[in-house]
């Protein structure tokens, strides 16, 4: 029988992803909503790694389950590397991705195409209802650009140029961002590791 493993995260956009990326993992994927929880977690840990353990933790502790939690952000070399942590709040607590894009590309102005490198950051965090935790990370380099581009994706996407490719995150599927993305890239090491778990239950 396959071990259960809880989805933390609200997120649809990141839940579309982790679904795919978390297909051949020896676990059986439950939501939030599955499993009856309700309650948010208040980002307040300074960092990435601590925001994505510190959900993890919680709802580990609320379901009694193996719990997966993502946290992720931007770092845009130009502003020292703003927003990172605050990723989700840096236009306002209330903003949508389109305002948070918009902020962004006005912070950036008169900034040249050579300044604008910046990095996608994902911490998965797996957290046991014991309380242990273990960490896993992935980045993604690009460039941010001057307009949006593409209508996949969500949040940042539309202006997070790879030069590799050509094109922007939000002109790529979901197979193709999974591929070369920061959470593609932290997931495969969370895959690994559960291949590597013997588990029971
Ligand atoms: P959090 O991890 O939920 O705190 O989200 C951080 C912020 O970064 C949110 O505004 C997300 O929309 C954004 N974000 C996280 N992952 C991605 C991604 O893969 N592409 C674009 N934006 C992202």
């Amino acid at each position: 029988m396959l071990s259960k493993l809880l989805l933390g995260t609200r997120n649809s956009g990141k839940a579309r992803e982790l679904r795919k990326l978390l297909e051949g993992a020896p676990v059986e994927l439950l939501t939030l909503d599955m499993v009856g929880i309700t309650a948010e977690v208040e980002e307040t840990a300074g960092s990435i790694a601590g925001n994505a353990a510190l959900k993890a933790k919680t709802y580990a502790a609320l379901s009694g389950l193996p719990t997966l939690a993502d946290d992720s952000g931007l770092e845009v070399d130009a502003l020292g590397g703003e927003p990172g942590v605050l990723s989700a709040r840096y236009a306002g607590p209330d903003a949508s991705d389109q305002e948070r894009v918009r902020y962004l590309l006005s912070k950036l102005e008169g900034i040249t195409w050579n300044k604008r490198g910046a990095r996608f950051r994902s911490v998965i965090a797996l957290a046991e209802p014991s309380g242990q935790v273990h960490l896993f990370e992935g980045t993604c380099e690009g460039v941010i650009a001057l307009e949006p581009v593409g209508t996949d994706g969500f949040g940042y996407d539309p202006i997070f140029y790879i030069p590799a490719l050509e094109k922007h995150m939000a002109e790529l599927t979901l197979e193709e961002k999974n591929l070369i993305s920061h959470r593609g890239r932290a997931a495969r090491k969370v895959v690994a590791y559960l291949e590597g778990v013997p588990r029971s239950g």
